[in-house]
């Protein structure tokens, strides 16, 4: 039985944010020819969707990022690997599910 290495699916994970990037760059582009093409269209609804794009973007770039530095993905506190599934909902997790502090704090 094989046993799926850390590495290769550190690289899964990369290649799934890379291509949530290109995805959110398409849509920023089409969102741009949108609002030149149809002044009918709601400004305030596509400067939303821009605005999330543009935010989801920043987020990716930044855990492509972390993806580069050595030890990602380990629990900032019990030094554990954080489940890939984990990773990819949310890639700049610092800890693991046990260790992660509760929220609105
Ligand atoms: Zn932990």
């Amino acid at each position: 039985m094989y046993a799926v290495s850390r590495q290769d699916e550190l690289g899964v994970l990369r290649i799934v944010l890379e291509e949530q990037y290109e995805r959110h760059t398409t849509q920023l582009a089409l969102l741009a020819r949108q609002a030149s093409q149809l002044p009918g269209a709601d400004p305030a609804a596509a400067a939303a969707l821009t605005a999330a794009s543009r935010r989801a973007l920043g987020d990716i770039a930044r855990a492509l990022h972390y993806l580069e530095q050595d030890g990602y993905g380990s629990c900032e506190r019990c030094a554990r690997d954080i489940p890939i599934e984990q990773l990819a909902h949310r890639p700049s997790t610092r800890f693991c599910t046990a260790c992660r502090p509760p929220r609105g704090g």
